[in-house]
């Protein structure tokens, strides 16, 4: 079977880490700084279900809520990973900003292939406070955005969510994983089922 050609696009608001979690998952390290300025297309292959993928991975420059996106965000690209931070309301406010304009531009955004992404999970302490009393954890939480409101969120748009840690590796695969399903199930395959698994 050939490699499946796929385009992708990283989008949110700046800092939250899009280029952190591309180079992660393209170049397996952590950029601790990186040019926020500069959009940067990526290339990839992995295997997914026995599927070959030739991935192009489009870390955008970054948005705001005044934002007008170019057109080149439309065309040609097969899904969309949004990204906040956990420790950032106003990120998570950004890529609602972001939904809505792609569902402007597409119409409708129903089978516009999405996931929602939470980077710098690592960031967020109140994991080692789970068996102390809240006022006897003195860990300061940067936490801004819960686990549960990131997952409302995308429950409301029926997509894919997960937090993320480019610094430590976690889930970022997982992200490339998931909006590859994404796209296959808006092209009407379905990736769940087994295809080698023939009944008659
Ligand atoms: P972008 O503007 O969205 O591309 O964000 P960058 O990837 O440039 O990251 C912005 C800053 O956040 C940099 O200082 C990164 O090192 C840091 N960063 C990115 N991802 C993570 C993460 O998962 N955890 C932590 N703690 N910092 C991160
Ligand atoms: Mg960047």
């Amino acid at each position: 079977m050939p490699a499946k050609q796929r385009r992708v696009a990283l989008m949110g608001f700046r800092s939250v880490g899009k280029s952190s979690v591309t180079i992660q998952f393209v170049e397996n390290h952590f950029v601790d700084s990186y040019d926020p300025t500069i959009e940067n297309t990526f290339q990839k292959t992995l295997k997914i279900r026995g599927q070959e993928y030739s991935l192009q991975v489009i870390d955008t420059a970054g948005q705001d809520e005044y934002s007008v996106l170019p057109q080149s965000y439309f065309v040609n690209i097969d899904g969309y990973v949004l990204v906040y931070s956990v420790n950032s309301k106003k990120s998570f406010e950004v890529v609602k900003f972001v939904y809505d304009k792609l569902l402007d531009m597409k119409g409708t955004i129903n089978g516009v292939p999405v996931v929602l992404v939470g980077n710098k999970c690592d960031l967020a302490t109140e994991r080692y406070c789970d068996n102390i009393q809240e006022n006897e954890c003195d860990l300061p939480t940067k936490r801004e955005v819960t686990y549960e409101e990131g997952k409302r969120l995308a429950d409301s748009w029926k997509v894919s969510f997960m937090e993320t840690s480019a610094k430590e590796h976690h889930s970022v695969t997982e992200v490339f994983t998931q909006i590859i399903l994404a796209i296959e199930r808006a092209e009407g395959n379905n990736p769940d089922q087994n295809k080698s698994c023939i009944l008659s």
